[in-house]
């Protein structure tokens, strides 16, 4: 448990999670180690580049894993009972219940051919035991809740905007009344004005229904609008986790850093995106030590020999050899 559950019990708990995924008979590691609470309510964020993890982290906690993943070690706990997350029919009645997903992209997830208030209504006949006139009922008010109005529900999703098909992916995501909405990049194929709207729908929703909201993205104003925490995620593990406003005004990993250095501001004259130089190890090479130490201006000798633990530092917690407690032998050896 970290410092944040202090005080109130989580709602999710993620327990020393590793997932490999089966490439040719061989398991590559995806997640190491991937350990946070999540409390009622609370908007985190899961941040990282491309293929560090995110994805993988928030599908073991739906339950929705690809055949060739495995779950090597860890385990989710939903208000305290451990899920079955790599049994796909043990887990059948938690999903979309418990934690739902919105996913990037709507039109792929819709079903073309199938009227959308016909498609918010199913889960709730599937999973709710709903008649179809009470089912109908309850997805006409869900796409209000989501600000569409209810005779919008006759169209199919080719009628829809983007950002309205969106809406109603987030419908159908509420359907079952569940306590935890994961956001798998949900804003990422929409125009900025689109986006803030969602973002802005989603922290409505959030307060209304007292909502927890997992947001993956790789925006960092996206966090800093929207969340309350935010997870940074480094080939397959977590190095930072603090509330944002920690991590925006005194970011403690070097990559949060380098990631926050690297967001555009117009106030200071930095208008292009400065990348972090380098690539991100992929499953089949990642270093010695610490996986970001190919890319880290402070890289030490024992970065190449140890890999860090996610400690306790202040408020949050930080997977860095710079912020560890050494003795002065210790240090001596480190930049020797
Ligand atoms: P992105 O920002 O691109 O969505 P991500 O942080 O969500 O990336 P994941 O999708 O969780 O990353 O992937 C983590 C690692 O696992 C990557 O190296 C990816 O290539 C690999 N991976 C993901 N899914 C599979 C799969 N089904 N089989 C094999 N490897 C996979
Ligand atoms: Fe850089 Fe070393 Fe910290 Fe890794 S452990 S981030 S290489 S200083
Ligand atoms: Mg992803």
């Amino acid at each position: 448990m970290n410092n944040f559950s202090v005080g109130m019990a989580p709602l999710l708990e993620v327990a020393g999670l590793s997932v490999d995924y089966g490439l040719k008979g061989v398991p590559l590691r995806a997640i190491e180690d991937v350990s946070f609470t999540v409390r009622a309510g609370e908007a985190v964020a899961l941040v990282g580049e491309s293929g560090s993890g995110k994805t993988t982290t928030a599908m073991s906690i739906a339950g929705l894993l690809p055949p060739n993943a495995r779950v090597s070690s860890g385990e989710v706990r939903y208000r305290g009972k451990r899920l079955p997350i790599d049994d796909d029919a043990a887990m059948r009645p938690h999903r979309w219940s418990e934690t739902s997903v919105v996913f990037q992209g709507a039109m792929n997830a819709l079903n073309p051919v199938h009227r959308v208030l016909k498609q918010i209504a199913e889960p709730c006949m599937l999973k709710l035991g709903m008649t179809r006139d009470e089912a109908t009922a309850r997805a006409r008010e869900l796409l209000e809740l989501v600000g569409i109005p209810a005779d919008r529900g006759s169209a199919f999703p080719h009628e829809l905007s983007g950002g309205m098909r969106q809406r109603v992916m987030i419908a159908m995501a509420l359907a079952c009344r569940p306590s935890i909405i994961i956001g798998d990049e949900p804003t990422t194929a929409l125009d900025v004005i689109t986006q803030a709207q969602i973002l802005k729908l989603l922290g409505k929703l959030r307060s209304q229904l007292n909502l927890a909201l997992i947001l993956i993205t790789h925006d960092l104003s996206v966090v800093a609008e929207s969340c309350d925490r935010a997870m940074i995620m480094y080939a397959g593990r977590i190095v930072e986790d603090g509330t944002v406003a920690d991590i925006f005004t005194e970011p403690k990993h070097p990559y949060t850093r380098l990631l926050i250095e690297s967001i555009p501001s117009p106030a200071k004259g930095k208008k292009i995106l400065r990348p972090i130089p380098g690539d991100p190890p992929t499953l089949l090479n990642r270093p010695s030590g610490c996986a970001f130490r190919l890319r880290c201006p402070f890289a030490m000798h024992v970065c190449a020999a140890e890999d860090p633990r996610l400690d306790p530092s202040g408020r949050g917690r930080v997977a860095c050899h710079l912020h560890r407690s050494l003795t002065q032998e210790q240090k001596v050896a480190a930049h020797a």
